[in-house]
């Protein structure tokens, strides 16, 4: 039997962070062999916020750095279709025969959308924007997925892609699996700032190729338990992003718990719960690190990942857009107008 496919993916707007990993990255990894894998670099999505001509071109640079971090972090180039999305031109066509199957009342309810107008710092949504969601479908139907690993901030974009995908089917004829949503074990990693959201935009973020300086830095910049002005006054562990960070990456386990007593108990200083986290995240960093560095030496290699699964994807997208307009008619319109416009001019020149 044919592997079930998934597809999912990232806007290349920098590098990726420890978010990406635990909310995607991770069941991207693990689940390469099991399933035939599609990994977006979603381009045509940020010019949703950016469309200026300076950030597009950013775009190549950032893209590159991008599948950098997906190759340095496990994901194997031989297992999974990593491609260029706005080198596929079939995306364009799908969105707009998608934007069709959904109303804006519909869009406008998505509280993702209003939050990307707020942190893009946008006085009013663009249209492209409010059919973000529409796009993403576009991506995720385009090789027929059956599972999609994001992050919660992404849930209701892909409860958006299955009724358009129903939508489509029952107005046309099965085209489309009904993908389901796959969240992370952290659905959503806050910021080092303790936004609720790590984010590349909002600066908040610890960078898969940060080196161990920067890590340490960021890590003694933390936000913490903001009542907790002195060593010896107790402190609140639950939802303080130090230790979150602390249950998520540190493997060591009995520090974590010694750790988190003695902060309860007001004896512990924040230099050492910071210093052992930043320990913890150079330990867990190190390996990915060695990585990007071999990787990032064989000059041309990313770009030669890319090249390739743009071109596997965009076969893909041709059979994808042909059997969609074939289920809806659009191809039979243009056939019969052709053979008719072919036989009446041969007759004419008879
Ligand atoms: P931007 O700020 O440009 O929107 P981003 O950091 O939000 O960037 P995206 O490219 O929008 O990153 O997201 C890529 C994937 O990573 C999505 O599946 C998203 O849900 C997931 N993701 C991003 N940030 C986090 C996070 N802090 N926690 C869990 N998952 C995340
Ligand atoms: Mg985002």
């Amino acid at each position: 039997m044919d592997k079930k496919r998934i597809l999912t993916g990232d806007r290349p707007t920098g590098k990726l962070h420890l978010g990406h990993y635990v909310g995607s990255l991770k069941n991207r990894v693990r689940l390469q062999d099991e399933y035939e894998c599609f990994f977006i670099i979603a381009d045509l999505h940020t010019l949703t916020t950016r469309p200026e001509k300076s950030a597009i071109e950013e775009i190549a640079e950032n893209a590159r750095d991008m599948v950098l971090d997906y190759l340095a972090c496990g994901i194997d180039p031989a297992k999974a279709v990593i491609y260029l999305q706005s080198a596929v031109h079939e995306v364009y066509e799908m969105n707009l025969i998608f934007e069709m199957l959904v109303t804006v009342p519909r869009l406008q309810r998505l509280p993702s959308l209003k939050d990307m107008v707020q942190s893009a710092n946008l006085a009013e949504m663009p249209f492209g924007l409010l059919g973000y969601p529409v796009l993403q479908s576009a991506d995720i139907l385009m090789p027929r997925a059956h599972l999609v690993p994001v992050g919660k901030d992404n849930e209701a974009h892909v409860e958006m892609t299955r009724e358009i995908g129903r939508r489509f089917n029952n107005l046309y004829g099965e085209v489309f699996p009904i993908p389901d949503v796959m969240i992370g074990d952290v659905p959503s990693l806050v910021g080092t700032d303790g936004n609720t959201k790590m984010s590349k935009s909002l600066g908040n973020a610890i960078l898969l190729s940060d080196d161990e300086k920067a890590v340490h830095k960021k890590v003694f910049s933390m936000y913490t338990d903001p009542k907790r002005i002195r060593a010896d006054i107790p402190g609140t562990v639950e939802g303080n992003p130090v230790f979150i960070y602390h249950d998520i990456f540190n493997t060591n386990r009995e520090e974590v718990e010694d750790l988190k007593s003695r902060y309860r108990s007001g004896n512990v200083g924040d230099v050492e719960v910071k210093e052992k986290l930043s320990r913890a995240l150079n330990r867990f960093l190190d390996p990915i690190r060695e990585q990007r560095e071999i990787f990032g030496s064989r000059p041309g290699y990313v770009d030669e990942v890319i090249f390739d699964g743009t071109m596997r994807m965009r076969q893909e997208a041709g059979q994808t857009l042909l059997a969609m307009k074939k289920a809806m008619g659009l191809t039979g319109i243009w056939n019969r107008i052709s053979r008719k416009a072919e036989k009446s001019r041969k007759k004419r020149e008879e």
